[in-house]
Order: C-alpha cells, then sequence, then structure tokens
C-alpha cells in the first residue's frame, strides 16, 4: 500500500479537497486503484450533528454514515463508494482509545497522546487503506489521506506526529507527502507573494515531514521566479514545485496536474507499476467534459428555494448535482438561490424588498428545485414554491422535505385538508400528511435517522422517473431523514393525481412522487445528489433540467439515452474513433507544449 498524504498551509479552504481527489483522479487513470481517507481534527465524532451553517453540507455514504462534504468530492472524482471509517475524526480516535482503555487494554500503562494515539492514528489508517472501494472488490493500491485544516493547528498536532512516525513505518518508496500553499498576489503590488508558502513549508519541515510536492494555489499561472523562489527557498527541486492557478471549472484540475508532470512523478516516487493500456481514455473523458463545460452557450436558470442559501457549500452536492445534469443537457446553470422565508407574506411587511426579490426570481426560473431540510423556518416559503411550480406547471424537484413540502401544498390546495402539515412543522395538526417514522428514536440527536442506502421499488411500469433511471426494476439511493409521508393519506392523495411511483421493499415508505397532468412534478425522499457524478448525473437531477430547458420530450424520443459523450443532444454522434485520435494527439501536444516551456 502506498500512502500520499495532502496537508494545507496558509489558510484554510485553500482546495486541498480538490486537489487531493484530482491526484487520484490521475492515479486512477494512469490504471492504479485509489482510495481515500479524510482526517478532520475536531472532537465531533461525525459530521451528523452539524448545523450546515458549520462546515457546510453533511454528506452521508452509503452505510449510513455522516461525513465530511469533502467525502463527496472524493467519490465523485473518483467513482468510488466510501465508507464511514474513511472518516477520520479527533473524536472518533479519541472515543476508540478510550473504549479499549476502560477495557483494560493497555495493561494498567499510562495511555498518552504520543504513542497510543499517534498509534492509533496509524493502525486506523493501515487498516481503512486496505478496504475495497471500486464495487470489484479489489485492494487499492494507494490511498490518499487529506489533513484538514492548516500545518500548525493545535487540533492536527498528534495527526501530524502519527505522519511522522508513519512514513518510518512503511518505508520511504511507500509514502509522501503533497503540501498545497496559498501563493496570494496582492493587488497593490501585482506580484506573486511566496513568503507565506516557505513559512508553513518550514513548519511543516519543523514538525518532521518533508514534501514531495509543493502544490502553489494562485489566481494566475505561477511566474517562472516565484516557482524558483519556492524551490529555492523550501528546499526543494523545481519540477517538484506546482501550480494550480483558478481555472475555468474543477474539471480542469486533474488536466493541470497531468500536464505538469504529476503522474509520472507519483510513478516514479513510489514505484508504482507503469501504466497500463486504458490509462489516457479517462482523462480525456474529463478534458471532453472541461472543454464543453467552457463552450456552454445557452442558459437555464433554477432557483434553489431552501433554508441554508447563506453559505453555498451547504448544498454542496446539490449544486453538483445541478451541474452535472445541466453540463448532460448542454447548458449552462445559472443557479440563484432563495431564502425560502422571504416567499413568506409575512416578510411583505417586513421587508418589502427582499420580499419582491424572491418573487421575481422564482417566477423567473425556468426550474424550482426545494432540497432537504430541518425545522419548521422556512417551510411556508418552501410550500409557496411548490404551490406555483404545480399551478403554473413549472419544473419541480423536491428531494426530501422538498417532497414533503409538496406533499403538504398538494394536500392543503387540492383536497382541501387545510391544516394538512408535518408533525416536524406542527405536531398537533388534524391531519399529519407527514409524520415521524416509527423508529426514529426521540432524545438523541446523534445517528438517530433512516440513514444511508436503502431500495427503492417502482411499483408503475409508466412512469417517467423509471424511465430515466434506465428502466430499472428499483433504485438504490441514500436517504437521511426522520418524517415521512403518512402511508393512510396516499390512497387519497393518488386519487386526485399525486402518485407515489417508488416505494421501499415492504412498501410502506414513499419514496418517488409524480404528478399527473405536469410536465415534470417529482419529489422523492430519498437524497439523490449523493451519487451524482460528473459522468453519470442524477436522474431525477437530469429530468428536473431536460424539462426545465424544453428538451424532456425530445429526450424521451431518444429513449432516454445520453450518448457516450454524457451529454443529451440531439444532433450529436458518440466519439467516433477518429475524433479520439484527435483528441489524444491534441492532448499529447498540449502537455509537450507545457512541460517544454
Ligand atoms: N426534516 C425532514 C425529515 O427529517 C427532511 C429531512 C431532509 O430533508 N433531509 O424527514
Amino acid at each position: 500500500m502506498k500512502y500520499i498524504l495532502v496537508t494545507g498551509g496558509v489558510i484554510s479552504g485553500v482546495g486541498k479537497g480538490v486537489l487531493a481527489s484530482s491526484v487520484g483522479t490521475i492515479l486512477k487513470s494512469s490504471g492504479v486503484r485509489v482510495t481515500s481517507i479524510k482526517i478532520d481534527p475536531y472532537i465531533n465524532i461525525d459530521a451528523g450533528t452539524f448545523s450546515p451553517y458549520e462546515h457546510g453540507e453533511v454528506f452521508v455514504l452509503n452505510d449510513g454514515g455522516e461525513v465530511d462534504l469533502d467525502l463527496g468530492n472524493y467519490e465523485r472524482f473518483l467513482d468510488v463508494t466510501l465508507h464511514r471509517d474513511n472518516n477520520i475524526t479527533t473524536g472518533k480516535i479519541y472515543q476508540h482509545v478510550i473504549n479499549k482503555e476502560r477495557r483494560g487494554d493497555y495493561l494498567g500503562k499510562t495511555v498518552q497522546v504520543v504513542p497510543h494515539i499517534t498509534d492509533a492514528i496509524q493502525e486506523w489508517v493501515e487498516r481503512v487503506a486496505k478496504v475495497p472501494v471500486d464495487g470489484d472488490k479489489k485492494m487499492p493500491e494507494v490511498c490518499i489521506i487529506e489533513l484538514g485544516g492548516t500545518i500548525g493547528d493545535i487540533e492536527g498536532m498528534p495527526f501530524v506526529e502519527a505522519f511522522r512516525q508513519f512514513q518510518f513505518r512503511v518505508g520511504r518508496e511507500n509514502f509522501c507527502c503533497v503540501h498545497v500553499s496559498l501563493v496570494p498576489q496582492p493587488r497593490t503590488t501585482g506580484e506573486q507573494k511566496t513568503k507565506p508558502t516557505q513559512a508553513s513549508v518550514r513548519e511543516l519541515r519543523g514538525l518532521g515531514l518533508s514534501p514531495d510536492l509543493i502544490v502553489c494555489r494562485s489566481t494566475s499561472p505561477l511566474a517562472n521566479e516565484s516557482r524558483e523562489k519556492v524551490s529555492l527557498f523550501c528546499h526543494v527541486a523545481p519540477a517538484q514545485v506546482i501550480c494550480i492557478h483558478d481555472v475555468s471549472s474543477i474539471y480542469r484540475v486533474p488536466l493541470l496536474l497531468e500536464q505538469q508532470g504529476v503522474p509520472d512523478f507519483f510513478i516514479n516516487r513510489l514505484h508504482l507499476q507503469a501504466p497500463r493500456v486504458q490509462s489516457q481514455r479517462l482523462l480525456l473523458r474529463w478534458k471532453e467534459l472541461a472543454d464543453r463545460y467552457d463552450r456552454l452557450l445557452k442558459e437555464v436558470t433554477i432557483v434553489l428555494v431552501g433554508k441554508y442559501t447563506k453559505l453555498e457549500d451547504s448544498y454542496a452536492s446539490v449544486v453538483k448535482a445541478l451541474k452535472h445534469a445541466a453540463l448532460a443537457a448542454s447548458h449552462r446553470l445559472d443557479l440563484k438561490y432563495i431564502e425560502a422565508a422571504h416567499l413568506e407574506p409575512a416578510m411583505q411587511h417586513d421587508d418589502a424588498q427582499c420580499y419582491h426579490q424572491a418573487w421575481r426570481e422564482l417566477v423567473g426560473a425556468n426550474g424550482i428545485i426545494v432540497p432537504g431540510g430541518f425545522g419548521s423556518r422556512g417551510t411556508g416559503g418552501m410550500i409557496m414554491a411548490a404551490n406555483w411550480a404545480r399551478k403554473k406547471k413549472i419544473p419541480y424537484l423536491g428531494v426530501c422535505l422538498g417532497l414533503q413540502c409538496a406533499v403538504i401544498e398538494f394536500s392543503r390546495n387540492v383536497i382541501g385538508w387545510e391544516d394538512a402539515d408535518s408533525t416536524e412543522f406542527n405536531a398537533k395538526t388534524s391531519n399529519p400528511v407527514v409524520f415521524e417514522m416509527p423508529e426514529h428514536n426521540p432524545g438523541q440527536m446523534g445517528g438517530t435517522m433512516r440513514l444511508g442506502q436503502r431500495k427503492t421499488i417502482f411499483t408503475s411500469q409508466d412512469c417517467l422517473l423509471r424511465k430515466l433511471y434506465h428502466n430499472k426494476d428499483s433504485v438504490d439511493e441514500r436517504h437521511r431523514h426522520r418524517y415521512e409521508v403518512n402511508p393512510k393519506v396516499v390512497e387519497e392523495l393518488e386519487k386526485n393525481g399525486m402518485k407515489f411511483v417508488g416505494r421501499s421493499e415492504d412498501g410502506e415508505r414513499m419514496e418517488i412522487m409524480e404528478l399527473q397532468d405536469h410536465p415534470y412534478f417529482v419529489g422523492v425522499q430519498y437524497h439523490p445528489e449523493y451519487i451524482s457524478r460528473p459522468m453519470k448525473p442524477s436522474p431525477p437531477y437530469l429530468g428536473l433540467l431536460l424539462a426545465s430547458c424544453g428538451r424532456l420530450q425530445s429526450f424521451a424520443n431518444r429513449g432516454f439515452r445520453l450518448s457516450p459523450k454524457m451529454s443529451y443532444c440531439e444532433d450529436e454522434d458518440e466519439l467516433s474513433d477518429e475524433e479520439l485520435t484527435n483528441i489524444t494527439s491534441q492532448m499529447n501536444n498540449d502537455t509537450s507544449n507545457s512541460s517544454s516551456s
């Protein structure tokens, strides 16, 4: 097993996550099996109890693990399925060590950070790195470990020390260290400044880790003199200084690494087997995606009506899934966030400007998405958005809470149950059309939801979603909820045109809703965004985007199939061999140009 540790310097949020997943992508496209571990040095056991405002979205894994959103990046980039243990937190490590101490495993010794915590970290990493993530049950060859935060943080110290020891435990040819740092370019001088990078590399070395690659994040490409300075002052060869400047899309990052010879660097440094044949094909796909993304002309406007709209990361996977689907629908995504509470009538008196602005955006949208959320704030606005979409026949996708709001709206305004509600928002409603699932365990917040991958069986042969899912009989998607559509009201809802076309295996849980006589009004109890991939857009999201740009019907005429270029496009044919050769030679040119310059 080979390990690549990715650390960050100068500031957090420097792009370690994208860099680490891109390193994985280029290795994977060289034919190497890759897995990853994300370390979050906070005390929480997992991300489950975080407010989305704290750390952005909580990402959910197949096994129900509620983890840091960076694991989503790994899954999307590497197209792998990770497990809850791939996310290590200080809390998990301490819990593990304390449990051992209580069992008496330390035989009366004083339990200390060094060696007990640091040993536990190393053992955890070694154990988890071996777990297959590809679906083919083969052991990974390379494990990329991203250490959250920045070098020098107090919380990160035990982890840095653990890896200082680890490099000797596994041997030099099995461990290397990538340091991602910021090279700012203050407007006053316009010059790239390498001092912060120098300082953070010095700090890293002081802690006993030497960077094998220094990745400089900058707004524009790194000037030669900056590269030389970093090389000189940080004691590495110029070829070990890599630049990732701001680019048009994250799809370009693996290509930038490839152009700077990073795959070869790792292959030599870690004595990896030479790249295998199919290698380039995957990177070609990335190049194709990046190029198509840059060439998109037409725009589609989607509004996201949610309650955590102040922090973009709160909806990270939803936004990514929308982007994947928009790219497949060959449209540039114009995404607008509406704070749901701003749509509510009370807002008209409190802040008329916000209210009118919110409504202007809602009525101007080609499509509406109401994503997941907890608590009652803003749900009035979400219900109004569902009402608008239903009545005006605007494409609508309700995810989890968004499905529940659509059901409440329909019950109130179509069936006429005026106080229809979810018991989450109004415990006393006489029409609990959405209610707590029986297994919900009140009193404790962490890990008490219906979480992770569950099966949904299609109950109708002839529904849109089934076709979007390539006519499968069932789908496996990830869940995270406590409430559900009340099975007692389903018959009445269905009689009025709201169909539940997908249900849990026991038939008790309503998973997929489709409204009749509407171009696209869909609700799903699960979160399809978690398994959307750039090259495999999530079907419910794809449906929303195609409907929003008026292409759903022609997609249906094509038999609901994307072209091999992963796009919906009437005139596009498959990538011919000739085209493939052209792209390959173009790529080789790009690579040789950049390495010679
Ligand atoms: N609050 C709702 C529930 O617990 C919706 C959850 C969600 O949207 N993830 O069921």
